[in-house]
């Protein structure tokens, strides 16, 4: 996983846990921060750019204060895209695709990854770079690594922070950014940045922030490390019989197309599908909503978000760059349950030894494959997708 705050906003972190929130920082800030410079320095840091960077570093209370006061919300697939695949975004990232066309082809060149893709992630993550956040990241980040909730998440990135300085790619001052420490035009984490950043504007430094064209090749080099293969698709909206075995519409079953066709499956208008290599059948609202076949690359996206909703939205995003129809909404309304729901569900499902992940209302895969299996011992379309008549039944 490579972000915090996307993480928070959609998917998985339980707050049901109150010892977490309330936890309780028993040292001082200052005595904190000595000891963590010598771990720093520990790991090879220059004692010189470890003591520039954080002598003086105060803590932020403010972000501890955003830490602790998110709350859980859930969107379903249709809302988030809703939102976030709007006409302005999508003539907006168009005209930096035809103004950016040479760099583009440079970077697909050389990572493999092409423009709509890298253009839809730089589009959600900081609209096209407008908003890359303004808090210091040493600030933030050693606030973070301090405070009792999530220090093993945030020390390693405070160190890497730190690396970036001793690199050169950034001085203590010009690193600023989201409050959860993200940075630049593709809110890279720190660790991202320093293993997977590179310098593509040639000028000797990785600047995620200013340059472009450092920012979305790093963007490109970070998929092909999650295993993004050039010239293959990622994601192709379909449209679903209104009967067949749902159960087989599962991220981690990838089946040649010619098999989602002889169950009746079709392009998204009803053409029949080109053999293609092989994909899974994802239903992001279950049976009834949109449909995609999810190709190999797909897997890539979500680890640059765990989120399938997020994945899901900056996969459809970056097919639209590419020329495809807004997408069909499926055959029916989704109902939507709410968080308290869909908690109530996880914890059915539990109670049956259906492992459930975490109990946090978010319907993410450990909840779709739980959700799955209690539907087939239920005799329901087995789809994956939670609503009433499956609350109902359990
Ligand atoms: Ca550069």
């Amino acid at each position: 996983m490579r972000q915090f705050t996307y993480v928070l906003l959609l998917a998985s972190v339980c707050y049901g846990s109150t010892a977490w929130a309330d936890c309780r920082n028993t040292q001082d800030f200052g005595t904190w921060l000595n000891n963590f410079k010598q771990e720093a320095i520990g790991t090879g840091l220059s004692a010189e750019v470890v003591n520039q960077a954080l002598d003086g570093v105060t803590l932020d209370q403010s972000v501890i204060q955003r830490d602790r006061s998110q709350e859980v919300f859930a969107q379903t697939f249709l809302e988030f895209a809703g939102k976030k695949v709007s006409s302005y975004r999508l003539s907006n990232g168009q005209k930096q695709m035809q103004a950016n066309a040479k760099l583009f082809q440079r970077i697909e060149q050389e990572y493999g990854v092409p423009a709509p893709m890298l253009t839809a992630l730089w589009a959600l993550e900081t609209d096209l770079g407008a908003v890359t956040g303004d808090y210091p990241t040493l600030r933030s980040l050693a606030t973070l690594a301090y405070d009792c909730r999530r220090p093993e998440r945030f020390r390693p990135e405070l160190i890497h922070a730190l690396w970036l300085v001793q690199k050169g790619d950034q001085t203590p001052a010009s690193m600023r950014g989201a409050w959860a420490g993200e940075l630049g035009q593709l809110q890279f984490l720190p660790s991202g940045y320093n293993q997977q950043g590179v310098d593509f504007d040639g000028d000797g430094h990785r600047d995620l922030i200013r340059s472009k064209a450092d920012a979305l090749a790093s963007a490109a080099n970070l998929l092909r490390h999650h295993g993004w293969q050039a010239g293959q698709p990622w994601l192709v909206e379909v449209k679903v019989p209104r009967e067949m075995d749902w159960s087989k519409a599962r991220l981690d079953n990838r089946l040649p197309l010619s098999e989602w066709s002889a169950m009746g499956v079709t392009e998204a208008d009803g053409d029949p599908l080109r053999p293609n290599g092989q994909a899974a059948l994802l239903l992001p609202m279950g049976r009834n909503g949109p449909a995609f076949l999810a190709f190999a690359n797909f897997d890539a996206i979500r680890q640059w978000n765990e989120s399938t909703v997020y994945a899901t939205t900056a996969a459809y995003l970056a097919t639209r760059f590419a020329g495809a129809k807004p997408l069909y909404a499926g055959n029916a309304p989704v109902q939507k349950l709410s968080i308290s729901q869909v908690r109530q569900l996880q914890s059915q499902l539990a109670a049956r030894g259906l492992p459930v992940g975490k109990m946090d209302g978010i319907i993410g895969e450990d909840t779709r494959n739980a959700v799955r299996q209690a539907q087939q011992q239920l005799g329901l379309p087995a789809d994956g997708y939670p609503d009433m008549v499956l609350l109902n039944k359990l």
